[in-house]
């Protein structure tokens, strides 16, 4: 093997010990976890809005953003669930570019996985102790999930991943609502065969231990367009989408069927300005059907502080340095417009 070993990475158990969360934020936790499963087994009529930045590469900026989302989550309880997009760890379409704060604590700094690991740890502790909002994180390699497994509320498997089992097999043991997204080519069949998968138990191997799992019940979709082979975005937020897409889900017989739509991506091809206009329709289709608005459980939104992007190089505060972001006052707007409209 041509692999260089840099450094060992510490044990999850270890990294736990050495950076604890404290029992009321754990118990914050558990309350948060009861209230979100209530929207996917329909005992509750709430919202979600998954919402935050792209990526969270300083956590300066990711906290000062999620104390916002906090006084706004006040405002629209009745009617809302937020759950802050904490993500730390980025796919990339080519390999290429940030790859999220795990590999990189200091976006300006060479990679460090023990350092990044400790790091994403750090902040995703502080977010929830300042905010008492528990996160949502993207899962892109399944193995490191037991280092923030006390901390997320709710875990996205990304398009590029949604095909891959041991994704799908570690999701199968989760205590927590899995989001599966569309993949990049938008196949339905694809989607669904990727919840029903995490929806059954299964042995396998995991972290080097042989382990079973009970299935998932509160994994779902999340509808995020699609790329077709000309390259260009095929958005799947319209209404007629929604409902080939919700009587496909419907004829799987899958547990608790629900949808998210992520409002950037594909859907808006990056225009992030268009997220507010694609929100609303959403919010319409979902009173135009009582199939979609049972469903529809909740939007995915890509918002930070500063609107718009800069390169990973950029130094910016509280500015994406990967997909474009609407910023912070039109986002507030967005929340409390959306409160009226669920
Ligand atoms: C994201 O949520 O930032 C993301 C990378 O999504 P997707 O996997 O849908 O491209
Ligand atoms: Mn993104």
């Amino acid at each position: 093997m041509s692999f260089d070993y840099i450094r060992e990475i510490p044990k999850p158990r270890e990294i736990l010990a050495a950076m604890p969360l404290d029992q009321e934020l754990s118990e914050i936790k558990r309350k948060r976890d009861l209230e979100i499963k209530a929207v996917f087994t329909k005992e509750s009529g709430k919202f979600l809005l998954v919402i935050g930045p792209c990526s969270a590469h300083d956590e300066d900026a990711v906290c000062d953003y999620i104390g916002r989302l906090a006084q706004v989550q006040a405002r629209v309880a009745e009617k809302i669930l937020i759950i802050p997009r904490i993500y730390t760890n980025k796919p990339r379409t080519t390999g290429m570019g940030y790859k999220g704060m795990a590999h990189q604590p200091d976006p300006q700094e060479a990679p460090n996985m023990v350092q990044g690991i400790k790091a994403i740890r750090r902040m995703h502790i502080r977010a929830l102790r300042d905010s008492h909002l528990p996160a949502a994180d993207e899962m892109l390699y399944p193995g490191n999930y037991p280092y923030l497994e006390d901390l997320l509320s709710y875990v996205a498997v990304g398009a590029r991943s949604v095909e891959n089992q041991a994704h799908r097999l570690t999701c199968s043991g989760l205590d927590v609502p899995v989001g599966m997204k569309n993949p990049t080519s938008g196949d339905i069949q694809v989607t669904l065969n990727s919840i029903q998968a995490s929806q059954t138990p299964h042995t396998f191997i995991y972290n080097r231990w042989e382990v079973k799992t009970s299935g998932n019940p509160l994994t779902h979709a999340v509808l995020r367009g699609a790329v077709n082979h000309l390259g260009l975005a095929v958005p799947n937020y319209h209404y007629e989408d929604l409902m080939t897409f919700a009587e496909a889900y419907l004829k799987r017989g899958l547990d608790y069927p629900s949808i998210l739509v992520d409002t950037n991506h594909a859907n808006s091809n990056k225009k992030f300005t268009e997220q507010p206009r694609i929100a609303r329709e959403i919010m319409q289709s979902r009173h135009q059907s009582t199939v979609l608005r049972e469903m529809i459980c909740g939007l995915m939104i890509e918002s930070f502080i500063e609107e718009g992007g800069q390169s990973s190089r950029g130094r910016v505060y509280g500015k994406s340095i990967t997909d474009p972001c609407l910023g912070w006052s039109d986002s507030e707007k967005l929340i409390l417009e959306l409160a009226e409209m669920v």
